[in-house]
């Protein structure tokens, strides 16, 4: 048997320790960087946030809205050939829209044909395997960087200083990572099988920065304060999905319910009832998404997601507002003028309690 002893961090350990800043307000700051790649030849100016290629979240309507903050979207897997040509086509894409494959040959031949056909419109691709661990996703890797030398691409999901580098030398620009961290996930439940997502991304984006790599931090974000705190232990990109599924653009119908509260009505004397509106969310690996996506569920797997009902939220460029905002703040606090001095200029404390809860989070 073997274990780590070291405490592994997550997000809620730690609250970041404000420095001396030379900078007046929050609009002096630069919430952009231009990222330079190892493989991909393409300089992207952005702000790293990624909706996560979830059914609900990595869709077309959302990458509309996230273009326009200079943000990033990664489509999910699920879309047909023509309608993401279609998308491609119509839209410009270049540089802030994912495009997602998995392990399956249909996801290779659909980005393969996209690759190849559209050379011009959307040359960023997403490998996404939950265990990015096991050997066919290397492969893959090694397959598409030579096929098409110059694409955006990244892979995953990691945890580990060993792999990202493996990945990033085989061909990966950026190694996504995160195992067990999202909102609706419950491999750890099931499987045992995790890391905390701050000590994670200290390791992988240390690991990934000295061979010129890059990571995306994926899951686990709950505040606009996890946001910051990702860039601020190394991230240079931040995926999202459990955030963003209140949002009334997030795919999915909205579900009324109706709550008889304690309240009594003073002119009718009844119970006063309360109409509280929800999104369904559901995990990728879930029984409910194998059904709808697939054909089934296979005997030999088991659910590693859940569904959720989530209140319903802002609407998407609020939510992206308030990002942008809590960033611009956090930036001023730290004393970074740029987005990309975030992490040198970021120190945390550990901490037993995160957030004064007593009137609610
Ligand atoms: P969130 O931002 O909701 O905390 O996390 C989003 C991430 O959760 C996704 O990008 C993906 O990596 C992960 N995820 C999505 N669906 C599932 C699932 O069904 N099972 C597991 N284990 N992870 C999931």
């Amino acid at each position: 048997m073997k274990i780590y002893d070291q405490t592994e961090l997550d997000f809620k350990d730690v609250l970041v320790k404000p420095k001396r800043s030379f900078i007046n307000s929050r609009s002096e700051v630069e919430v952009t960087r231009e990222y330079k790649f190892k493989w991909c030849p393409r300089r992207i100016v952005g702000t790293g946030i990624i909706s996560a290629n979830m059914a609900t979240v990595g869709t077309f309507q959302v990458a509309k809205h996230m273009m326009q903050n200079k943000m990033f979207c990664c489509l999910h897997k699920h879309y047909e050939i023509d309608d993401l040509i279609k998308f491609i086509t119509e839209n410009d894409c270049r540089d802030y829209v994912f495009l997602s494959m998995g392990l399956r040959d249909e996801d290779y031949k659909k980005i393969e044909t996209i690759l190849t056909e559209y050379p011009d419109k959307c040359r960023n691709i997403c490998i996404d395997v939950p265990n990015a661990y096991i050997p066919r996703v290397k492969e893959l890797v090694i397959k598409m960087r030579e096929k098409f030398p110059d694409i955006l691409l990244m892979v995953g999901n990691a945890v580990t200083a060993e792999l990202v580098e493996d990945l990033i030398l085989s061909g990966a620009d950026i190694v996504k990572c995160g195992i067990g961290s999202g909102s609706a996930c419950i491999t750890r439940r099931i499987t045992g099988v995790g890391r905390p997502q701050l000590s994670t991304i200290f390791e992988c984006a240390d690991t990934a920065h000295g061979i010129g790599g890059m990571i995306c931090s994926d899951g686990g974000v709950v505040y606009v304060g996890d946001i910051c705190k990702a860039f601020g232990a190394g991230a240079d990109f931040v995926m999202m999905g459990g955030f963003y599924a209140g949002c009334p653009e997030a795919a999915g119908d909205i579900i009324e319910k109706k709550f008889i509260t304690g309240q009594i009505d003073e002119k009718t004397g009844e119970r006063v009832i309360e109409t509280k509106r929800f999104k369904v969310f559901y995990g990728m690996s879930s029984e409910y998404a194998q059904n709808k996506h697939y054909h089934g569920m296979p005997k030999y797997r088991a659910s590693e997601g859940r569904v959720v009902e989530v209140p319903l939220r802002d609407p998407i460029d609020k939510m992206n507002q308030d990002i942008l905002g809590g960033l611009r703040s956090y930036m001023t606090y730290i004393g970074a003028r740029r987005l990309k001095d975030v992490s040198k200029c970021t120190t945390f404390y550990r901490v037993n309690t995160q957030l004064n809860t007593v009137f609610g989070e």
